[in-house]
């Protein structure tokens, strides 16, 4: 969907396997968000957080998921030009490392230790939602 000649977004490449890295990027396009992306074999598994990230625990939030995308995005911050998929502002809001206590289809608890957030959050996916519509919460302590 992206058109790499019209846009800075990094393509991706030859890259490690093995990594335990998430960034989260507030993405102001036609509408806000905060694109949620862990680093898993290879690849970013990414979500669409249209309310952010929850801060506190007891809020649950709608986690859209989208398609993986290369470990390299998690370093853009910039500007997608007008016309292309996502045109807006993209700004790293979180950056860090986190370790998977489970992954699961249904459910992914993971401990986060980044810049902005810290401790146990959980995704676990809609039973009566699309197949990519998760909920995304921090868990208790
Ligand atoms: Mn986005």
């Amino acid at each position: 969907m992206r058109d790499f000649t019209k846009t800075e977004e990094p393509m991706g490449g030859e890259t490690p396997d093995g990594g335990n890295t998430y960034v989260i990027q507030e993405h102001q396009s036609r509408r806000l968000h905060w694109d949620f992306r862990l680093e898993r074999d290879g690849v970013l598994k990414s979500w669409a957080v249209p309310k952010g990230p929850p801060e506190e625990s007891g809020i649950r939030r709608l986690a859209i998921q989208v398609e993986d995308h290369p470990l390299e995005y998690g370093g853009f911050e910039g500007t997608i030009p007008k016309g292309e998929y996502g045109a807006g502002t993209v700004e790293i809001w979180d950056q860090g490392v986190y370790e998977a206590l489970k992954w699961e289809d249904e459910k992914i608890e993971i401990i986060l230790e980044g810049e902005r957030l810290s401790g146990k959050y959980v995704f676990i996916r809609l039973k009566r939602g699309k197949e990519n519509e998760w909920l995304l919460l921090k868990a208790v302590g």
